[in-house]
């Protein structure tokens, strides 16, 4: 039950029927990377997202969240964050209610379990989240939810960790959210390099509803889009645990 990410896409068969867990920090983060998801709901796979914190500051690249109270603006991004999930048509979702901008300083045991627990509701065969520095953006909050995805994929597989918080289930793959390196686009450097491509080129028009769908989020617009282009239809991921596979032969650090 295991889901080749790209390979089975590529090739157009079909061999495993797998589920795949997304945890991101932020309503709208999950729109950035849609297309995979829709191509493995497409596919026939199952898919699950789970969101951490409520988008209450909507601070983004050090925008200002504008007339928004705090509360309004999580109730808002709240109903858009539900309307993206259902244009993405995740199985299953999760929001929850960690303050926006304050996931660092959050309560690290707590965060785990709660990840812990949708890890062990979902039973995914692969878990996707951004990559240890941010998504190329170097935000605290996605830095933090790649960190706590890392760690409740850990945990979940160990059943003296969180007994409470429902029967032990090891996921195979963790995979960080990948930017090819290109030189012109300082925004994207010293993300992680992809080990894995998906054409996510039939799912394009989807994919930008599903970020229309956050509508207190447009002064992002602009960068969407021309990160769509960017990308030709394609995301990007890197393989950063495989827990099915063997220690490569040597090699050489310098070499190919
Ligand atoms: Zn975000």
């Amino acid at each position: 039950m295991i889901v080749r990410l790209a390979r089975h896409l590529q090739n157009g068969t079909l061999s495993h029927i797998g589920t795949a867990l997304f945890i991101y920090a932020h309503p709208d983060d999950e729109s950035f990377v849609s297309g995979t998801p829709l191509t493995l709901a497409a596919a026939g796979h199952t898919t699950a997202l789970l969101t951490l914190t409520s988008g209450d500051a909507g601070l983004w690249l050090g925008k200002a969240q504008g007339s928004w109270s705090r509360p309004d603006l999580a109730a808002e991004r709240a109903k858009e964050w539900a309307a993206a999930v259902e244009c993405i048509g995740y199985r299953w979702s999760r929001l929850l209610r960690y303050p926006d901008g304050g996931l660092r300083d959050a309560p690290a045991e707590v965060i785990t379990a709660d990840v812990v627990a949708a890890i062990r509701e979902v039973r995914p065969d692969i878990v996707c989240t951004f990559g240890p520095e941010g998504a190329g953006s170097e935000h605290d909050d996605h830095r933090s939810a790649s960190y706590f995805a890392a760690r409740g994929f850990a945990r979940a597989a160990l059943a003296d960790q969180y007994p409470e918080r429902g029967p032990a289930h090891v996921a195979r793959r963790l995979f960080f959210s990948a930017t090819p390196y290109v030189v012109d686009a300082p925004a994207a450097v010293g993300a992680v390099t992809p080990t894995h491509t998906i054409d996510v080129s039939a799912f394009e028009t989807r994919k930008a509803a599903a970020f229309e769908c956050h509508k207190t989020q447009h002064k992002d617009r602009d960068f969407f889009y021309e990160l769509l282009k960017r990308r030709q239809g394609k995301e990007y991921f890197h393989l950063a645990i495989d827990r099915g596979s063997p220690a490569p032969d040597a090699g050489d650090l310098f070499g190919p």
